[in-house]
């Protein structure tokens, strides 16, 4: 197993500095060959890799192979499939005033991505980010959360797939650690925790003026209309907020369910609820596993304790010690939306419903949040989703369906408000990771363009009559243009040969 010897941050961004080079000696097509190998390693070794994952973590072992194995492999797939098309040169429009010329964007690295994770996925949030930035032509620094190192996992399986040592880097430590590497000076930090942390790597980041992506948390509002199909509904209320034990960005915390079916919705996800099994298991007989860490357990008690002394009824979870990391599932009815566990991020296996009758009303309650990361619309009727999809205020909206878009990795993912800013994944994702580079491309002619110097009141007219007709209604105009470029062009470019 090979490891990063040096724990000194600005010795380990040199490093991967250094690698920048022989990677740019790669191209697209061969660095996609590593990613491919990747692919292929992390499918073999699938189970020693899901037992890493569940010895740091306390996941189920179902939860570790849907969401961290299969997520991982599925962004692998992607971009060996997709990141040709998206990374080649794009030729995008030329005006016709810009005749003759033509203009491309090209996709270039940016040089040294600084990738700081957090815990709750810590193979997804590692394997996903830095093979899309390996893609892009980046070496990457990537800093594992200290909860869920995977201590010295990443390192092996990517010298096995041949990455050089100095592509990806990666340093263990705590926020200080993360912090040092920002000030070690990458040309980019991708970042996805906390909103507080967020905010404190973004002003570090700020005093280098290095670029900054931050993925954030999040408090995603469910909203289940009268139309909806009860059962299925129920069950994605159940899979959304109880996933990875509720430890997800885009876990369901907010359930709002019409007046009309909240009883018989209620009853279902009651039922639901009281059959999951829970367990740090090592067949995959169990759907949710342990809560990841003592601080987190912490703040489900809190949110659960403010729920009930605001008259919140525990509708299940009544047995739960409130020290214990298995947490079973916590339905929690009547609860309104100024409590806690309304408002902040709760992070864990709890499932609060709130009632409403209204649309308006309760588009409005669900904006009404610091947060904007993702949220789910359940209704029979299209326009309606659409509409409501619309209405709300976050990075991404599955309809009659939950933590859906970012199951796809062609969609890109991120959020608003304090769930930060920025995509990664699909396109735009891909995009981020590098340095997008407009090219214009002219003939080596010898004509002088009409918008160098010399100005002359001739020119002046010229133009002003090109102008007009230009950006004017109609193809008469379109004809007057014509013929007022061609001689703007024609006095250009005698005035510039000969002087004014
Ligand atoms: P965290 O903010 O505590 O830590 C995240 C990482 O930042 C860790 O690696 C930590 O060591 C590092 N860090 C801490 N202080 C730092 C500093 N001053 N400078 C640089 N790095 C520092 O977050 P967490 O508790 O590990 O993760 C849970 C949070 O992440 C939740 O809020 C969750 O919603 C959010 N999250 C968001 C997304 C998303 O894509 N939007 C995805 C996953 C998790």
């Amino acid at each position: 197993m090979t490891r990063s010897a040096s724990t000194d941050p600005g010795a380990e961004v040199a490093r991967a500095r250094a690698g920048a080079k022989s990677l740019r000696r790669r191209d697209l097509r061969s660095r996609l060959g590593y990613i491919a190998e990747l692919r292929r390693v992390v499918l073999r070794r699938r189970e020693e890799i899901i037992d890493r994952i569940q010895a740091d973590t306390g996941k189920s072992r179902s939860d570790a192979l849907v969401s961290e194995i299969f997520g991982t492999l599925d962004v692998l797939a992607w971009t060996e499939r997709h990141a040709l098309r998206h990374l080649r040169p794009q030729k995008v429009h030329t005006p016709i005033t810009l005749l003759g010329k033509r203009s491309e964007t090209w996709f270039e690295p940016l040089g040294t991505v600084l990738i700081i994770a957090p815990w709750h996925y810590p193979f997804f949030q590692a394997l996903a980010p830095i093979a899309l930035a390996i893609a892009c032509g980046n070496t990457v620094v990537f800093k594992p959360s200290e909860w869920t190192p995977l201590t010295g996992l990443i390192e092996d399986l990517l010298a096995e797939a041949q990455f050089a040592p100095n592509w990806v880097r990666v340093v263990y430590g705590d926020g200080a650690v993360g912090a040092a590497l920002i000030d070690a000076g990458p040309d980019r930090v991708m970042f996805t925790g906390s909103t507080k942390t967020g905010r404190a790597v973004l002003e570090r980041a700020a005093a280098r003026m290095i670029p900054v992506e931050l993925e954030l948390g999040g408090k995603d509002a469910m909203i289940v209309f009268d139309d909806a199909d009860i059962q299925r509904a129920a069950a994605g209320a159940a899979w959304g907020g109880l996933t990875c034990t509720g430890q997800s960005c885009t876990s369901v915390e907010r359930i709002y369910v019409h007046e009309r079916i909240h009883d018989r919705f209620r009853d279902e996800l009651v039922r639901i609820a009281r059959s999951i099994k829970q367990a740090t298991d090592s067949d995959g007989d169990a759907d949710i596993g342990a809560m990841t860490t003592d601080f987190q357990v912490a703040t489900v008690r809190a949110h659960v304790d403010d729920a009930r002394a605001h008259g919140a009824t525990v509708a299940t979870g009544e047995a739960w010690d409130g020290q214990s990391r298995l947490i079973p599932p916590i339905v929690l009815e009547g609860v309104r939306d100024d409590m806690l566990v309304a408002t902040a991020e709760t992070f864990g296996p709890v499932l609060p419903l709130l009632r409403f009758t209204e649309e308006d009303d309760v588009i409005r309650r669900a904006n009404d949040s610091e947060f904007g990361l993702t949220a789910s619309v359940w209704t029979a009727d299209k326009q309606r989703a659409r509409r409501v999809a619309a209405a709300l205020e976050v990075g991404g909206v599955s309809i009659n369906n939950v933590m859906a878009t970012e199951a796809n990795p062609a969609l890109p993912f991120g959020g608003v408000k304090n769930s930060g800013f920025g995509r990664y994944k699909g396109e735009i994702g891909l995009h981020a990771f590098c340095n997008v580079k407009s090219v214009l491309i002219d003939k080596n002619a010898n004509k002088i363009e009409a918008n160098w110097f010399p100005y002359t009141r001739r020119k002046y007219e010229l133009f002003s009559r090109m102008t007009e007709n230009l950006f004017a209604d109609g193809p008469r105009a379109f004809v007057r243009f014509l013929r007022a470029a061609l001689a703007l062009e024609s006095y250009s470019d005698k005035a510039g040969k000969q002087g004014r």
